[in-house]
C-alpha cells in the first residue's frame, strides 16, 4: 500500500486568477471569456458553447483519459470513428455542454434519478439512475462522468464503489466536485441519516438540481476522499489541469481510474554474448 493520502498537506494558494482569454478544450472557441474578470470554477464562460471553467478542466481530464492526450477538443476527439465506436461512456446528467459530443457515439448513456420512475427505465431517453445502486452490467463503460453529482448523494462511498464496479479495468471516472482552497483535510459530512432521519450538522446548502429544483448539499469534500478512494480499489488523484497554464488557478477534479488487472511482464528475450555474434544466415557465412 502507498501512503496514505492524507499525509500531504496541500499548499495554501495566494492567488486564484486565469487567463482572460484563451481555447476552449470543449469546441475549440478563441476570444475573451464572459466573466473574464472572476476566476471562479463557474464562471469564464465560452463564447462558442457555454462551458465554464469547471467544465473546461473536466474536459481536459477527459481527454487525457479517453484520447491518451491525442486530441485538443472534444470536437476533435469525436470525429475519431474509432473512439466513437469502440468508446462506451456514461454521464451522469439531465444537461450539459458534454452531452452534444458524447452523444455521437456509439455506446453513450446518460441517467437522471426521478423519485417516480422505476430504476433502469428510460424516460425521455435519459436512464432513470440511482448512482449508489446501478441497473448496469459490471464493466461496461470506459469512462464515467459526473459532474457535481457526488456532493448530492447521501451514500457517496456506495455511489463511488457501484461506479468501481460498473467500470471496465482501465476505465475512468472523471468527476467534479466543488472545492474551497486551501482543499481541507478532512470530508465534512453537512447532513446525516439518523434512524431514517436528516440531521443538519451544518447549515443547510442547496445547488440547483439538472430539472431546475434545489438539491440538497450532503458533503463537503476534502483530500482524505482519496483514501476511501483507494480503499475501493481505484487509483485516484485530484487533478488540476489548469496548472500548467494557470498555477495561480486552484480548482481542482477527481480521477479515479479502475486498475487493469496487472499482467505478467513478457520475459525478456536472453541474448548472449556468443548468441549475438553468431553469424546467422547464408549471408553472413558467405561472408566469413
Ligand atoms: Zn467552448
Amino acid at each position: 500500500m502507498k501512503p496514505l493520502a492524507t499525509t500531504v498537506r496541500p499548499e495554501r494558494p495566494e492567488t486564484n486568477v486565469v487567463a482572460p482569454s484563451d481555447f476552449c478544450c470543449l469546441c475549440g472557441w478563441k476570444g475573451t471569456w464572459k466573466g473574464a474578470e472572476e476566476a471562479r470554477r463557474d464562471s469564464q464562460v465560452c463564447g462558442g458553447c457555454s462551458a465554464s471553467l469547471r467544465y473546461r478542466n473536466q474536459a481536459a481530464a477527459i481527454l487525457a483519459q479517453l484520447g491518451r492526450g491525442r486530441y485538443a477538443t472534444l470536437r476533435d476527439l469525436v470525429k475519431s470513428e474509432h473512439v466513437r465506436a469502440n468508446s462506451r461512456v456514461y454521464e451522469v446528467a439531465l444537461h450539459g455542454p458534454f452531452i452534444k459530443y458524447f452523444s455521437k457515439f456509439a455506446h453513450y448513456t446518460r441517467s437522471y434519478l426521478w423519485p417516480n420512475v422505476r430504476l433502469g427505465d428510460t424516460h425521455k431517453g435519459v436512464a432513470c439512475q440511482d448512482i449508489t445502486q446501478l441497473t448496469f452490467e459490471s464493466d461496461s463503460f470506459d469512462l464515467v462522468i459526473s459532474s457535481d453529482v457526488l456532493e448530492h448523494v447521501e451514500d457517496y462511498p456506495a455511489a463511488m464503489r457501484e461506479i468501481f464496479r460498473v467500470l471496465r479495468p482501465g476505465g475512468a471516472h472523471v468527476l467534479s466536485v466543488p472545492i474551497v482552497w486551501p482543499m481541507p483535510e478532512k470530508t465534512i459530512r453537512r447532513v446525516e441519516l439518523v434512524d431514517g432521519e436528516l440531521v443538519h450538522r451544518l447549515e443547510p446548502r442547496f445547488h440547483k438540481a439538472g430539472d431546475g429544483t434545489p438539491s440538497l448539499v450532503y458533503t463537503d469534500f476534502g483530500f482524505d476522499i482519496l483514501d476511501l478512494l483507494q480503499e475501493i480499489g481505484y487509483d485516484a488523484w485530484y487533478e488540476r489541469p489548469s496548472l500548467m497554464r494557470w498555477p495561480g488557478y486552484f480548482d481542482a477534479l477527481l480521477v479515479c481510474r479502475k486498475p487493469r488487472a496487472a499482467a505478467q511482464p513478457r520475459p525478456a528475450q536472453k541474448i548472449t554474448a556468443k548468441a549475438a555474434n553468431k553469424p546467422s544466415g547464408k549471408k553472413s557465412k558467405a561472408k566469413n
